[in-house]
């Protein structure tokens, strides 16, 4: 009688063992507090909507807005996937319900937002965008270097700045643009501050990894087919490091404090925790403990970790919580 698989079973629990062994002799990479550029403007726009989304990790439902967003996005990753005489407005209509599917497959309360017959006006909503896009662009003659990209850079040594960049061109010489569509529904200028805020955060990001200030950061309207392009300089950049930083700390203080204020605007229109809100008539939750089983149930049953949080992202479209976790529903 023989034991192979005793024997086998023997040899892969040492090589295990020793491989465990190995790796608790490397170097492990400090852990650094992240911040994301939606949780940094959510903290600047009401701290307390800071908490609701970060901290307690309240669901929000999806609107017709941000998943018209998403879909456009991913369309938009995918059409760069053509070769370029097939970058096309037909094409990019086209990829519109296959996009739509995989997000619902990914995403299945997304199917509820629509009545019979309600979907057919999304779908052609999101063509309406695309036709936008290709009103200010011609994909045809662009070779974006990445799409969809996750990026991040430790600042200070103590705070690890990260996020998804939507495209980033890169020209023969070595110049980046990035590139960042917006979608929204919400009137624009409410967003304005946000977007640029989001885009000094990446290209900080880039400065910091890559050594080079992008040369443009660009914002295509895609409802108003307008560009919108901003050149940052490294001074600026310089100052705006330090905004990030005193802003984790005042985060970092009002967490330790419990202590995160309503601060009410015109955003809060688009906000989903009114019923809660002091400002509003509402009473907060009780501020999470650690290991509290609610708020971890929360992340486990659909929040940031699994990527299919239903979170408003930063402007107009669905995201998986902190951006930096995972890629976004688009
Ligand atoms: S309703 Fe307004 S003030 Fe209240 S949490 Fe939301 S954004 Fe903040």
């Amino acid at each position: 009688m023989s034991y192979p698989c005793h024997s086998l079973l023997c040899m892969a629990v040492a090589e295990l063992g020793e491989v465990e062994a190995l790796e608790a002799q490397e170097p492990r990479e400090p852990v650094y507090p992240s911040l994301s550029p939606s949780r940094a403007a959510d903290f600047k726009t009401c701290p307390l909507l800071y908490r609701f989304r970060t901290i307690d990790r309240l669901p929000e439902r999806p609107n017709p807005d941000q998943a018209r967003g998403t879909l456009v996005h991913a369309v938009l990753e995918r059409l760069f996937d053509l070769p370029p005489a097939e970058r096309t407005h037909a094409s990019a209509t086209g990829l519109v319900t296959p996009a739509w599917e995989r997000l619902v497959e990914g995403t299945p309360p997304l199917a509820e937002l629509f009545a019979e017959g309600e979907r057919e006006v999304f779908l052609a909503s999101a063509g309406e965008l695309l036709e936008g896009y290709f009103a200010v662009e011609d994909p045809s003659r662009l070779e974006p270097a990445e799409r969809e990209s996750l990026i991040s850079a430790v600042v200070d040594e103590r705070l690890l700045i990260r996020g998804y960049v939507d495209r980033l061109d890169v020209s023969p010489a070595g110049d980046l643009r990035v590139v960042d569509y917006k979608t929204g529904g919400a009137p624009r200028e409410a967003f304005e501050a946000r977007a640029l805020f989001q885009l000094k955060f990446y290209a900080l990001v880039l400065w910091r990894t890559r050594g080079v200030v992008p040369r443009v950061l660009r914002l295509l309207y895609l409802r108003d087919r307008e560009i919108c392009d901003y050149a940052p300089d490294p001074e600026e950049l310089v100052r705006f490091e330090r905004t990030l930083l005193a802003l984790w700390q005042a985060i970092d203080r009002a967490t330790a404090e419990r202590d995160f204020r309503p601060k009410p605007s015109r955003l809060c229109d688009w906000c989903s925790h009114q019923a809660l809100c002091p400002a509003y008539g509402g009473t907060p939750p009780p501020f999470p403990e650690p290991g509290d089983a609610a708020a971890e149930g929360r992340t486990r049953a659909g929040a940031s970790e699994s990527g299919t949080a239903l979170i408003p992202q930063e402007d107009d479209r669905l995201t998986a919580g902190d951006e930096g976790e995972a890629p976004r529903s688009g």
